[in-house]
């Protein structure tokens, strides 16, 4: 009997370390360190590679499966990515030649293709299965739980026409833009396998490091993620001032080493122009685009920019973790990469600026904080709009009073449109681009905006900072930034990231009536909108001076600092959020009041703003 005893004591001790053990450990994620020797062949725009990767299960599970991403086989007649282009009703106008899918009139030679020719696991063959832009492999042996795998494979490639994002011969005329161009190992983590086909957008990765030759004809500048490891062999702008390069034969051999990415992106051109610009106590700015008149004047402004925009991030989010940053001509819009970007050259200087300021902040929300963009593309993106919102405003010249207003604007559009989607949609599944654009970028925006009115601007500011503290180099998820304002704030925020991230459900207050009360006013406020918030209510007397009044929301358990420290605040009682109407009370006779107005900073999202004033007759 003791014995027994003793054994479940022993069985029930050993339950509960391990219980302690897997709650101290309960954020993982995987790692890859890749290995790859590319030839690029630029007459054709075939590659050929060889790809060694290095894949640690950090995953409490055992792996029978892995998948990899093949995202240049989106670029072929008849792919998912084509027929959603031709189903879709607002189809992306660069994709889309006189309303005609530009993917299905790729010939042969200009469309893209990425194929696995064979695959290794750890010496040992195994069987795979492609199934348009995934590769389904059946593992030759399970992976354990801490245990890491070898896979080694040879691959081959077809750069296609430039449609979006990557691709050959773009508009502005640059030769390679090569991004989403070698097979990349899809991410598992705590909700599983992430092998989303490449339809129209947004990419998951796996972190981990990147060792990258690049063999190609030596003509052409290369730039992109990654430290080149051979500068004073390679030249083109990378050498040490001062040193004499010699090169032999037709071609170069670029090595590139990036530490803790999810991507490696690079392109190449024989025109390109390279200038540097090495920031004080910071990164080595690089910048390449083509070497053409109508382009120099525009991409000379941009460099001392870039580096105010990466003082300002720096300052606002948290440090730039790595040495270089690197802004590339591609010739489609703008896109983020780790270390870099590639944006059009543009002739007009404002919205080459505007885009480079929007994809170096992304060195931050998403590349850093790398969120999985598929599943939570307001996380990225609104983030992104936000921050370089806030940086615009402070950096260039143009100044404005609230600099989210386009992003308000559009989101109320959005609403009266009828055809908003949950911000929860997975990227490729909305509907339509609007309601997608609108929901990640302006919706996003106001997510943070929106929550500077609700906890307080430093308090925003200061959750920023530690939400970046905290999730660097890895997969926050929403969650994430929600805890990180609550442990800020001290406030409770459930409410606010469930009902403005997974409904659609919309903010409407207003002011019912005001009536006098005696020699006091009563004025009656409505939810009208299922949405709660707190209240910030300005009163001006008819002698013009303001007060303001806080009506707390009662599930917020507590109240922001006053935001108008300038003014005198009440903090009026609790206003819980079921009763559709609350009473105010002012200890001012009605005559006396010239007007009220709810949230005089406009950083709540009420989609109806015509029941938010009152003034007397
Ligand atoms: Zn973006």
């Amino acid at each position: 009997m003791i014995k027994l005893a003793k054994k479940i004591v022993f069985a029930l001790l050993c339950g509960l370390t391990t219980l302690i053990a897997q709650n101290k450990t309960s954020y993982w994620q995987q790692h890859v360190d890749y290995t790859m020797d590319v030839n690029m062949d630029v007459e054709t725009y075939q590659y050929t590679g060889i790809q060694k990767l290095v894949y640690s299960n950090n995953s409490p599970e055992v792996l029978n499966r892995v998948y990899y991403h093949l995202y240049f086989n989106a670029f072929q007649p008849g792919s998912e990515m084509d027929a959603r282009l031709q189903d879709i009703q607002d189809g992306d106008k660069r994709m889309l030649n006189e309303g005609k899918s530009r993917i299905a009139a790729l010939s042969e030679t200009e469309m893209g293709y990425l194929h696995v020719t064979s695959l290794k696991q750890d010496g040992a063959k195994v069987s795979f299965n492609e199934e348009g832009t995934v590769l389904v492999v059946d593992l030759a042996k399970p992976i354990p739980s801490g245990e890491t795998t070898t896979f080694e494979m040879e691959f081959k490639g077809q750069v296609p026409l430039q449609i979006r994002r990557s691709g050959r011969n773009s508009k502005d005329g640059v030769a390679l833009s090569m991004s989403q161009w070698y097979p990349k190992l899809a991410e598992y983590d705590f909700e599983g396998w992430h092998a989303d086909p490449y339809i129209a957008r947004e990419f998951h990765g796996v972190w981990g490091d990147f060792d990258v030759k690049l063999t190609l004809d030596k003509t052409y500048t290369v730039g992109g993620t990654g430290y080149l490891q051979n500068p004073n062999e390679i030249g083109h702008g990378y050498e040490t001032p001062g040193t004499k390069v010699k090169t032999k034969g037709k071609t170069l051999t670029w090595h590139f080493k990036a530490p803790m990415v999810h991507d490696f992106m690079w392109a190449a051109d024989p025109e390109y122009v390279h200038d540097t610009l090495q920031m004080e106590n910071g990164p080595t700015l690089h910048f390449l685009y083509k070497n053409d008149e109508k382009y120099k004047d525009t991409w000379e402004k941009v460099q001392p920019l870039t580096a105010d925009a990466m003082d300002f991030f720096n300052k606002n989010i948290g440090p730039y973790p790595y040495k270089q940053y690197s802004v590339i001509q591609g010739g489609d819009g703008g896109m983020e990469y780790a270390m870099s970007t590639l944006i059009t050259g543009g002739d007009k200087p404002g919205s080459v600026i505007g885009t480079m300021i929007h994809e170096l902040a992304h060195s931050w929300f998403q590349h850093v904080l790398a969120t999985n963009e598929a599943k939570h593309e307001w996380m990225d993106e609104g983030f992104t709009s936000f921050i370089s919102a806030l940086c615009k405003n402070a950096i260039l010249e143009k100044k404005s009073e609230n600099p989210f207003e386009r992003s308000y604007g559009g989101y109320y559009y959005l609403v009266k449109s009828g055809k908003e989607q949950p911000q929860a949609t997975h990227a490729d599944r909305y509907d339509s681009n609007m309601p997608y654009s609108i929901a990640a970028y302006s919706k996003g925006a106001i997510f943070l905006s929106q929550l500077g009115y609700i906890i307080g601007q430093d308090e925003l500011m200061e959750t920023i900072r530690k939400y970046y503290e905290d999730f660097k180099f890895k997969h926050p998820v929403p969650n994430d930034i929600k805890r990180t304002a609550e442990k800020v704030s001290g406030l409770e925020l459930d409410w606010y990231l469930m009902d403005w991230t997974q409904t659609t459900n919309t903010i409407d207050y207003g002011i019912k009536e005001v009536v006098a009360e005696g020699d006091k006013t009563k004025i009656v406020l409505e939810r009208i909108g299922l949405m709660p918030m707190p209240l910030d209510i300005l009163v001006v007397d008819a002698d013009g001076n303001q007060e303001t009044y806080y009506v707390p929301l009662r599930m917020m358990r507590g109240e922001k600092e006053n935001p108008y420290t300038n003014l005198k605040r009440t903090i009026a009682d609790d206003w819980a959020w079921a009763y559709p109407t609350y009473e105010l009370i002012i200890d001012k006779p009605i005559a006396e009041i010239a007007g009220v107005l709810v949230d005089p900073s406009k950083l709540m999202a009420d989609v109806n703003q015509e029941n938010n004033s009152y003034q007397p007759e």
